[in-house]
Order: C-alpha cells, then structure tokens, then sequence
C-alpha cells in the first residue's frame, strides 16, 4: 500500500520518464478535474512530500500548474504503458510521447497553482523521503507531543511527520521491543526508533519493494505485519483488524517481545540483532552499539538498552 516512499519512487518514475515532454493528448474521468485540459502543457517534473504527489506542468503561457494526487489505500499510477483497466477506474490519462501517465481509482485528485502546493502540505510534519532526513530527537519530540496517544497512532498522523504509513506503524514498534498500543509519553528512548526507520524508509524510496527485514532483498518481507506467530519467540501474535483498531488499521504485535507497560525503552540491541542482514545498518543515521560499560563504573544500566544520545550519530546530509 502506498507510503512516503512508495510516493517518492513513483515521482522519481514520472519524473525519469516523462520530464521535458509535451502533453499530447488529456482525458479526466473524475468531477474535481471537470474543465482540465494539459494539451501542449510540458511536464516540468514529480515531486512528493510525505504522501502527497505532485505533478508539475508548464503551460505554453508560462503557467506553472500541478496535479495533486493522494493515493490514500487504493489509487495507483501506471507509468508508461497503456492501461487495460475499465474506464471508469482511469481518472486521469495523459499521453506523452514516451507513453502514457494514468491515475487508476485515486481517490483524491486536483489541480493547482504550483506556487500553492504549500497550502496543501503546511499542516504536514517534515518528511521522511525529502532531500534532507529530517533529525530523528526532534521528529521524536512531534511524536511525544501528546502523551496518551499509542506509538502506532502517533506515527500514522502526519501532523507529526509526513510518510510513515501502516506498515512501518506494525514493523518499526516491534523491531525495537515496543507494543503499537504503547503510549507515546511512556517510551524511553524513541528517537532510536527514529533513526532505525528513518534511513529504512529513505533505503526503500529509493529501492523497493518495502522489505522490513533485509531477508530475501528484493521480495516484500516482514517481521510481523500480516503475520499470525513472532519471528523471534513464536509467541502467536496479538491483532487489531481496522474496526477494532483505536487507529483505524490493522496491527499485530507479540505479547510477550512488545509488552505494555507503564514506562518501556526503545530495545536497541534487539533492532541490531534483527536488522544484521538490513543494508540499513550501513546507513550514517542507524544508532551505532554503544561500548559496554566496565562494571565498577556502571549506573546500573550497562549494556541493557544501550540507548542514549551517545548511540545517536549526527544527522547525514542525506541524498
Ligand atoms: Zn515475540
């Protein structure tokens, strides 16, 4: 389902094969687009932010317009070639002369001025698939705004930061030993999670498919999302299907890795144990183990969840 980086990939896509291109030829299917008409107009280029798409266009006037879409559970785009979908599913298709850009059941599409595509993203969080990586303590401290609200909840509302969707919101809590039921005021550490999920989503905007595990590179992989038993203690996974979920999606999770408790702390050793095959781990962003601390002058903690702002290296430049 789409995520940031799903989004990121497919503006990249768009941009990688239609950019500089004329449009050809324009058909709407959707009432918000009733009177578009992209003839003659030149593809400037995608971009992304977050889970929103935008789709620049030149107008033979010198007009700067773009096409917004958000995919939400179900829209797609198909890049190149023709579709074979009904009708009715293709929103939006535009021909170009290197084939055929067409919206497949996007739920929310519609046109603006390029200069305003900001009203549309300002109430966003910074996003995880942008130029730069955005700093995981400070992304960590949107996310603790509100102390009640669950770890999964926190990280699906894009008012705290743009591109975590469902599956990132089931993996991420899991690979650091944090139920998705966790109140975010309740965690110890979550920038570590941060800097895990950060450099993973921005590694499969780059090159999918979405792969949590870094087993099997190159197939979707998951530790626990849409799974029934845990990977690690075969414990048979709690769920929460989308009606019963206090967020509205689907979860699941080990009660006995990712229990719930008053205060928890973001299990960095158990991430590094999981992640051990995950090209992630080479990322600047992924917390380093921290040296284990001789005894003698140990606070009482040694070696445990080994989190701390020392495990945090500073933020890369980022791609
Ligand atoms: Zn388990």
């Amino acid at each position: 389902m789409p995520e940031g980086d799903t989004i990121r990939r497919l503006a990249d896509r768009i941009t990688e094969r239609f950019a500089g291109q004329t449009c050809g030829r324009c058909v709407t299917r959707d009432p918000r687009l009733v009177g578009l008409d992209l003839v003659g107009a030149e593809m400037v280029g995608a971009d992304a932010f977050g889970k929103h798409l935008f789709v620049r266009f030149r107008r033979p006037a010198g007009e700067l317009l773009s096409l917004h879409a958000h995919l939400l559970m179900d829209g797609r785009f198909v890049v190149g070639p023709a579709s074979k979908e009904p009708e009715w599913r293709r929103r939006i298709e535009l021909w170009f002369a290197d084939g055929r850009l067409t919206g497949l059941d996007v739920p929310l599409l519609g046109v603006v001025p390029t200069a305003r595509e900001h009203e549309l993203i300002d109430h966003l969080g910074p996003d995880l698939c942008g130029p730069t990586a955005p700093d995981p303590a400070m992304v960590a401290s949107r996310l603790q705004h509100d102390p009640e609200v669950p770890l999964a909840a926190a990280l699906l509302d894009q008012r705290n930061v743009a591109g975590f969707g469902n599956v990132y919101a089931v993996e991420l809590p899991f690979v650091v030993g944090l139920s998705p039921n966790q109140p975010v005021g309740g965690i110890d550490g979550l920038e570590g999670l941060l800097a895990i999920g950060t450099p993973m989503i921005r590694r499969h905007a780059v090159s999918g498919p979405r792969n949590t595990t870094g087993r099997r590179l190159g197939t979707a992989d998951h530790f626990v999302y849409g799974r029934q038993s845990c990977p690690v203690c075969a414990t048979v996974l709690r769920h929460w299907n989308d009606r019963d979920s206090p967020w509205g999606r689907v979860s699941a999770w080990c009660p006995s890795c990712q229990r719930l408790e008053p205060r928890r702390s973001v299990d960095l050793v158990r991430a590094r144990r999981l992640l051990a095959l995950h090209p992630v781990r080479r990322d600047p962003l992924f917390p380093r183990a921290t040296p284990v601390v001789e005894p003698a002058s140990a606070t009482g903690q040694a070696g445990s969840a080994g989190q701390g702002p020392d495990g945090l290296p500073e933020v890369s430049a980022g791609r």
